[in-house]
């Protein structure tokens, strides 16, 4: 009988340990290396070193584990979600009125869900653990890769020979010089999901003429806490349930520059993010007694429902983080290695999708593999087509996450903004036909590929600014045309209309133009 593919996973995330369930379900021997402890123990440090991180989770993600294979999973991190059916805006009026404008994510009804990423790793996780295919192997870093010989190294952190053999590695040590921890490992098929910082593709380098490019935006991001009801006297006017305010949004507090969010969590908590540029972040961190009043400032309201006193400890305590976007092209190397997730796209979070991209990659690049057969060939081109594929919807919805920053922070209080998104809408809901949908929700509510995401909203957006321009300007220069030719001394009684539809047809073809020319 033929020896199972040996599938080898760097990185435990939500990605890696998706893709191994994908590789445990076809029969394959499946093997996990992860840098950190196990994420179910207490005592291991949580990633980017904050207690928790709310994520939104939307049908991308839940698409990519429905197709896992595994029946119950899905259903057992829904059970643990919260459902976000729009956004909250928080402002003031200049009376000094607080107030709260709910604005829907979707005219069909549609939402996002709140998911704690740990307790939806730890569900995958424990998956995992139940089949005998798979080994998981904690505190193991992996150092270098040869991707034509097919071998990793992987280092054991604070862990003795002895104990990782009995793990049942049936590996042995590298014999790299200096290197006593270390062990060489075999491998068909290698998959980075490694992260932001990826290791995997640091050595994919080596082998491939990869280009590659990372920018830090200058905006940082600090978590806070709100605590559940009981424990404050200040509520919002939406709070219900033991919520300080409103569990089934995603509440914005809107900057010019900033922005202050919050995403429900089940314990009745919010976890809250501020998102500011590193010179308001040096500001405070030079005068913490300086942050209620920043607050109070830029985010009405905001300081009152997470409590006064514990505002500014929680911004001295908790760390101040970066925010990176990183494009890569290829994700793969021949038959053997691919990158995944934030290893191939790690994108700021504006648009809640990296976590939902990197499972979608999952879906993806086992899709492709489904498709060719179980061959070096056969993989090949699988992940020839994976690579083909999510480096153009990587790179598309990194640049709309970036773009999405914007709508965020300005555009829910822009009206131009507000029309759009209603006029779209309407037609999405009373048109079907037209085809029409937000962008938003294509890309939170649909699996249609973010490359053709982009593309189809920029006709949209053309055909819409055409339609509302002609609808001001044609009347308009109609008027505009009759009295031009009354007063120029032409008989009321002779027909205006050769004379108009000639003006008229100048007018369009002007602003259709302009219009063309602004998008291009
Ligand atoms: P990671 O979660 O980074 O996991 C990588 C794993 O690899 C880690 O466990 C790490 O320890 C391990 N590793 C690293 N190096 C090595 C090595 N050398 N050897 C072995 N193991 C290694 N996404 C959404 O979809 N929705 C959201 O609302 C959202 N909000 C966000 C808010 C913030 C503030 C931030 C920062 C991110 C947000 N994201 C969101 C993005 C999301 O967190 C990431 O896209 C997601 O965690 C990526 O998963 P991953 O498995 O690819 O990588």
């Amino acid at each position: 009988m033929d020896q199972p593919l040996k599938c080898v996973i760097i990185g435990a995330g939500p990605v890696g340990a998706l893709a191994a369930l994908y590789a445990a379900r076809r029969g394959w021997d499946v093997q996990v290396y992860e840098l950190r402890g196990d994420l179910r123990d207490e005592s291991t440090t949580p990633l980017n070193f904050t207690k928790s991180i709310n994520l939104a989770l939307s049908e991308r993600g839940i698409n990519a584990m429905r197709q896992s294979g595994h029946p119950t999973l899905l259903d057992t991190i829904l059970a643990d979600t919260i459902p976000m059916h729009g956004r909250m805006i928080h402002s003031q009026t200049s009376a000094g009125e607080l107030t709260e404008a709910s604005q829907q994510y979707d005219v069909h009804g549609r939402f996002i869900r709140a998911v704690d990423r740990a307790k939806l790793n730890a569900v995958l996780l424990d998956e995992l653990e139940s089949l005998s295919n798979v080994k998981l192997f904690f505190h193991h870093k992996v150092t270098g890769v040869d991707f034509n010989k097919r071998l990793a190294w992987i280092e054991q952190k604070g862990l003795s020979r002895r104990q990782s053999d009995d793990n049942g590695h049936a590996a042995k040590p590298s014999g790299r010089p200096g290197r006593p921890d270390e062990i060489e490992i075999e491998f068909d098929l290698i998959l980075g999901c490694d992260g932001a910082h990826s290791s995997v593709r640091f050595h994919m380098m080596k082998f491939v003429r990869m280009d590659y490019a990372q920018n830090y935006i200058d905006t940082l991001w600090c978590e806070f806490t709100m605590p559940p009801a009981d424990t404050r006297t200040s509520l919002s006017p939406s709070a219900k349930d033991g919520f300080v305010t409103s569990p089934n949004h995603l509440h914005i507090w809107p900057g010019k520059d900033k922005m202050f969010i919050a995403i429900p969590s089940t314990d009745k908590t919010f976890t809250c993010t501020l998102f500011a540029g590193s010179k308001d972040f040096a500001t405070l961190e030079a005068d913490p007694a300086g942050v209620e009043l920043f607050f109070n400032m830029n985010f009405p309201g905001a300081v009152d429902l997470i409590g006064p006193g514990t505002i500014q400890k929680q911004f001295e305590q908790n760390p101040h983080l970066p925010l990176i976007s990183i494009k890569c092209s290829p994700h793969h190397y021949g038959s053997c290695g691919a990158i995944l997730g934030d290893a191939a796209h790690a994108m700021v979070p504006f648009y809640g999708q990296g976590m939902n991209a990197g499972l979608e990659d999952v879906r993806v690049l086992f899709e492709r593999l489904d498709a060719q057969p179980s061959t070096i060939q056969g993989r090949t081109t699988a992940l020839t087509a994976y690579n083909a594929e999510r480096v153009d919807d990587a790179h598309s919805i990194n640049d709309l996450a970036l773009a999405n920053y914007w709508e965020m922070h300005a555009g829910v209080t822009s009206p131009l903004y507000l029309l759009r998104k209603n006029i779209e809408e309407f037609l999405s809901d009373k048109l079907p036909s037209t085809g029409f949908a937000t962008q938003y929700s294509r890309v939170s509510f649909s699996n249609q590929r973010y490359s053709e995401v982009v593309k189809v909203v920029a006709q949209q957006k053309r055909t819409l600014m055409q339609g509302m321009l002609g609808a001001v300007l044609i009347p308009l220069s109609g008027s505009i045309a009759y009295l031009v030719w009354r007063f120029s001394g032409h008989d009321r009684r002779a027909s205006p209309f050769p004379h108009l539809v000639r003006i008229l047809t100048g007018g369009v073809r002007f602003v259709t133009e302009r219009i063309e020319k602004a998008f291009r």
